[in-house]
């Protein structure tokens, strides 16, 4: 990846909507695209920032491919940091390859996927958090989701780390002062201030961490099983909430490695079925592979469906069950509501053990409106929007803030029982060198390299 020559790419999603975007980008995008465009003026004449209509030609034959506006960006202030145009094209997706390849005939190179935003990050445009979550936004399942990754675009877990990490290079001043000045005799004065400010360094990465899961889900997807013995209506259910709820389909043009999940929006949450061999091709788990295996796809589970049949008495395989769901969060969901009722509810809520208790008739819809804020309750606790905090929703960041907490840990605990400050220092460094590492400070090229290859192509 060459950083100073001129790449375009397609940036609009391919086949959606009409207009399609072609991003220049480097020193050489204005000259590039006056050589195909035909306006009022030439580009290298207008101002920056402005929109010029006119026609793409293909200089060979003189003939008029497609109809469009071109932005022109004068760097610095534009996505990359670099000279951009932005043909907006008109004529459907077979002009816009046609321009494309125009433009790439004359001076550009293709961009590698993500390479736009590696270039805004190289240019110091964003700093690595960033632009890992405009990734995010790009794959986000949902609203919601989209919404946690739009924040962190804007910053908020690039600030928060920021401010964590200037504590920590007060702290590391202190001990700097301290050691260089002994004679001032400070050391005990030091010790408690680094103490003091350690603590409160983990205990916000712990907060941080703590939004974590509920990022993890916003991006991944709930792992949701749904058991119960054959013919208490779980096939029914599970087409239900797929008739109901817009079914997600996440594979947007660039994140082919992105399969076709079974996946739902449920209220904003993403609900991923899970796909296991049981329960997609045996619809009836229990009987098919058994309890047994039933247990083993609780173990991928964030959250249990769990259905009995409320027209009949409860058996031993649904106490069975229950007893295994019990560690899990799950939702008992009561179905067949609609026919005379012979389960034993009060064994049922003794069984139950403080879960949640939805009654439905899957057959006619009644109760899925329950059973849908349960779930929306159970895991959002009133609303995402409602709850204050900064989502962490990427791997890479969580583990970086887990071992940061580590090391902040060690290093309290060297201060705590007296070693020497010298000791403390090389520990609070670590753990500043590993946040830094989330927004993209002290991080090598290889890391670099593998965070943008996962951007698709155009961005
Ligand atoms: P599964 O074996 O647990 O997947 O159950 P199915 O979804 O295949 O349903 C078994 C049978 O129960 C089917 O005949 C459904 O139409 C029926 N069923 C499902 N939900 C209800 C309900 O709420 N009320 C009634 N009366 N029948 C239902
Ligand atoms: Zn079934």
């Amino acid at each position: 990846m060459n950083q100073f020559d001129t790449v375009a790419a397609i940036a609009t999603a391919l086949g959606e909507g009409s207009i399609a975007i072609i991003r220049v980008s480097g020193s050489e995008a204005i000259p590039i695209v006056d050589k195909l465009y035909r306006g009022k003026t030439k580009l290298c004449t207008v101002d920056s920032h402005t929109f010029n209509y006119g026609h793409i030609v293909d200089p060979e034959t003189g003939e008029r491919v497609d109809e469009v506006f071109c932005a022109v960006l004068k760097a610095p202030r534009t996505y990359t940091g670099e000279d951009v145009v932005e043909i907006q094209g008109h004529g459907g997706i077979v002009a816009v390859q046609r321009v494309l390849r125009l433009v790439l005939n004359h001076g550009a190179r293709l961009a590698e996927p993500g390479e736009f935003t590696k270039r805004a990050f190289l240019s110091g445009r964003i700093d690595l958090s960033q632009a890992e979550a405009v990734i995010d936004v790009i794959r986000s399942k949902t609203d919601m989701a989209m919404k946690v990754a739009l924040s962190q675009v804007e910053g908020q877990l690039s600030d928060k780390i920021r401010s964590l990490r200037q504590k920590m290079v007060e702290m590391l001043a202190h001990i700097e002062v301290t050691i260089d000045y002994p004679e001032h005799d400070v050391e005990d004065v030091t010790t408690q201030h680094v103490i003091r400010e350690g603590h409160s360094v983990v205990a916000e990465i712990e907060k941080l961490l703590a939004g974590a899961t509920t990022g993890k889900i916003l991006r991944e997807g709930l792992n949701t099983v749904i058991i119960g013995k054959p013919n208490v209506g779980k096939s029914s259910l599970l087409n239900a909430l797929s008739r109901t709820n817009r079914a997600i389909v996440t594979d947007i043009p660039g994140t082919t490695r992105d399969i076709l999940e079974e996946m739902i929006n449920l209220r904003g949450i993403p609900l991923n079925i899970i796909d296991t061999a049981g329960i997609r091709e045996t619809e009836d788990v229990v009987e098919k592979i058994g309890v047994e295996r039933s247990r083993s796809a609780l173990n991928q589970a964030d959250l249990v469906l769990f259905m009995v049949d409320a027209s009949r008495p409860l058996e031993a395989v649904d106490r069975e069950l229950l007893a295994a769901v019990a560690p899990y969060p799950a939702i008992l969901i009561l179905n067949k509501l609609d026919l005379p009722r012979q389960v034993d509810g009060e064994e049922l809520g003794r069984l139950a053990a403080g879960k949640r208790i939805v009654e439905t008739s899957v057959a006619s819809g009644e109760g899925l409106e329950q059973l849908e804020a349960a779930v929306e309750e159970l895991f959002l606790s009133g609303g995402i929007e409602g709850k204050e905090g900064t989502y962490v929703s990427n791997a890479r960041h969580v583990a970086l803030l887990e071992k940061g907490m580590r090391e902040m840990r060690e290093a309290l605990h060297s201060a705590e029982v007296g070693m020497t400050l010298d000791l403390v220092a090389v520990d609070v460094k670590n753990c500043w060198m590993s946040l830094g590492e989330v927004i993209g400070e002290a991080v090598g090229e290889d890391l670099l390299d593998q965070i943008f290859s996962q951007f698709c192509l155009g961005k």
